[in-house]
């Protein structure tokens, strides 16, 4: 998997500036840190990797810090570490620690703090792992972990005991090992590619995954779940999704947890991918402070639409250690799905899922509509609570 030999290396690694609108490449040049940085170097996905905000004192001329939050950088060390891309960064707003965008991206204090049932590792996903890097949990389908690194690091993050470092997982011996044991295992017909993000890799390298999956006959479909269209929408070039039109059908989920996400960058990185037919889903995890309100999480679904992204899951915010101030009851989910369905498009409707601690997969809650059954008769309340009878 070395990039050496890459035949990409040609290939335009961004979309040229002078294509973009200057409202769609946005108003970083209002940053003092940025004010002289040029728009080919800023729509530069290598470039924004490269100046990651990673340490206090360059946090400290984006956002005024709270103590919260300084405690909780300095702490960040050795832990899921701080990372932001510039891009993501300017969506941060400066004086509000209770932006949306901020509270993803900037660790506190409370980090620090594990509560009772918090786990490493709370959906045992190691001990489904029969090779390196390879999740196998339900029969038919797989998660391949090709990377232990993403654009900026979500201070939610469920796979925090592995993600944010500097590495990847998965080399050439142990792809090949993965790639085997799906090849031995013919029920797998689906195989999640996911980390990390998948696309912190090179074009070529990622290609190189790919292609291998793709020699695996029985394989029906890939999926890719990534942040980039969020963190980095950069990312997305026109050079990256003509080498994955190779090997489509690839369905694409992206992490997407508040409206304010979707900005017109991100919006044109999301138009690339559906118009060179990649289905988009998303993927979304309930936060308290961030995206808990029904009204909030109704308004994110919506604008998913617009982007032709369909809402895929809501996620119940795993007990992941250090995390419990990002967790809300499970009612409040509940909740949630009840304000959705039948109140808006069935498109805009996701589905609301724990992730078993323990290890037992996705399982789906939400509020109750079968009332009663009984021998061929089913009561069942509609979305305005009123009452009505399916006789069999
Ligand atoms: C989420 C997940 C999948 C995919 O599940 P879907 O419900 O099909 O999206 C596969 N394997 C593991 C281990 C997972 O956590
Ligand atoms: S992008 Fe995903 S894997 Fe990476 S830090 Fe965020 S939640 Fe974790």
């Amino acid at each position: 998997m070395s990039p050496s030999n890459s035949t990409l290396a040609v290939q335009q690694t961004f979309i040229d500036p002078a294509v973009l609108k200057r409202s769609i490449i946005g108003d970083y040049h209002r940053i003092d840190l940025w004010k002289d940085v040029s728009e080919l170097d800023w729509e530069d996905w290598h470039w924004q990797v490269k100046n990651r905000i990673r340490t206090e004192e360059n946090l400290s001329h984006l956002i005024k810090l709270t103590s919260e939050e300084e405690e909780g950088v300095k702490k960040s060390r050795g832990r899921l570490s701080l990372a932001l891309t510039p891009y993501w960064a300017t969506l941060m707003d400066p004086d509000d620690p209770n932006c949306p965008i901020r509270k993803q991206a900037v660790p506190v204090k409370l980090e620090l703090k594990t509560s009772p049932h918090e786990m490493n590792d709370p959906c045992a996903e190691d001990r489904d792992s029969p090779v390196p890097g390879l999740v196998h949990r339900y029969p038919d389908r797989a998660l391949l972990l090709v990377t232990e690194m993403c654009f900026s690091y979500c201070r939610h993050c469920t796979r925090r005991r592995m993600v944010g470092e500097d590495k990847n997982i998965l080399n050439l011996n142990n792809l090949d090992r993965a790639v085997d044991y799906i090849r031995s295992n013919r029920k797998i017909r689906d195989v999640l590619i996911s980390g990390g993000d998948p696309l912190m890799l090179e074009d070529n390298i990622l290609e190189e995954i790919l292609k291998k999956l793709r020699s695996v006959s029985q394989i029906e479909f890939l999926r890719i779940g990534t942040r980039a269209p969020v963190t980095l929408p950069q990312r997305i070039t026109n050079g990256l999704v003509s080498m994955l039109r190779k090997y489509a059908p690839i369905w694409i989920s992206i992490h997407f947890n508040h409206p304010k996400e979707i900005t017109k960058r991100c919006r044109f990185a999301c138009d690339i991918l559906a118009d060179s037919g990649f289905p988009l889903g998303s993927q979304t995890v309930l936060l308290k402070g961030i995206n808990d309100r029904p009204y909030i999480m109704k308004k994110l679904m919506h604008e998913l639409l617009k982007i032709r992204v369909r809402p895929y899951y809501i996620y119940q915010c795993d007990p992941s250690k250090g995390i419990s101030h990002f967790r809300t009851p499970v009612a409040v989910g509940i909740n949630i799905m009840e304000k959705l369905r039948g109140h808006t498009s069935g498109y805009a409707v996701p589905t609301y899922v724990i992730d078993a601690p323990g290890g037992g997969g996705k399982i789906p809650v939400g509020p109750n509509y079968l009332i009663s059954e009984a021998k061929d008769r089913y009561t069942l309340r509609n979305y305005k609570k009123k009452i009505y009878t399916y006789i069999e």
